[in-house]
């Protein structure tokens, strides 16, 4: 048998019936890719679980099986996913931007948000609560459940001007993007602004979670600014059940 990646769950999450989900982190397994990883450790086909190319956009975009996921697919360009069809899911890979994952307390929904500061700043967050109020009636919103995973966070996520001016304006600024230690230089906490979008949106506050250490010094996380790598990059997803 082989060893299972790390990962994190939401308790949260897996309060809401009908759906599963993961924050994956890092894979003891050396080589063992993103399909084996789905169908070893949740005996499920890659196929099934929608991606994205991401491109830090605030694109939102449906995913039905058969929308183009399989090895040497075509793959659309967005930063946001949601599917209603059982037997399906979504994901997103990061390594120190935000994985967000929704569901909702009664209508079989899920979906997946990929945000880094520029993502935020556009507001995919609002955009995605947005997709789903417009599928699912605007009443629908306050049963929304969100989980915002692991990611950059202030112990470690230093930012220059431009970025810190793009975080500026976003809800919680004040508490979660804070001035650094050199001159010109801010500290923000990607987990914390992400949960103030989620509230912002709409989203009960009791109703959304944080879960997860900061990638960038926890080593069972992928980070782009430890590691340097533009290929590790950790899979967070959610399922809806046949
Ligand atoms: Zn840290």
């Amino acid at each position: 048998m082989n060893p299972l990646p790390h990962f994190e769950q939401s308790p949260l999450l897996r309060s809401v019936p009908g759906i599963y989900h993961a924050f994956l982190g890092v894979d003891p397994v050396e080589g063992r890719g993103r399909r084996e990883r789905l169908r070893e450790v949740f005996s499920l086909s890659a196929e099934t679980i929608g991606t994205l190319k991401q491109v830090h956009s605030a694109s939102v975009l449906f995913f039905e099986p058969g929308d183009g996921d399989g090895p040497g697919g075509w793959k659309r360009e967005g930063d946001a996913l949601w599917t209603d069809r059982p037997g399906s899911g979504v994901g997103v890979h990061t390594a120190d931007c935000v994985p967000i994952l929704l569901a909702h307390r009664e209508i079989r929904v899920a979906a997946a948000v990929h945000a880094g500061w520029r993502g935020l700043a556009a507001g995919i967050v609002e955009g995605t609560v947005r997709a789903l109020a417009g599928r699912f009636g605007d009443a629908a919103v306050e049963g929304i459940v969100a989980v915002a995973g692991p990611c950059a966070r202030g112990c470690c996520y230093e930012v220059g001007r431009d970025t810190a001016d793009a975080l500026h304006g976003l809800p919680g600024n004040a508490e979660h993007l804070r001035k650094g230690k050199a001159p010109g230089k801010w500290t923000a906490d990607l987990q914390a602004i992400a949960l103030a979008a989620l509230h912002a949106a709409g989203i009960p506050a009791g109703q959304t979670e944080a879960t997860g250490p900061c990638t960038i010094c926890s080593p069972r996380f992928h980070s782009f600014r430890r590691e340097k790598s533009t290929t590790a990059r950790q899979l967070s997803f959610l399922y809806i059940r046949d």
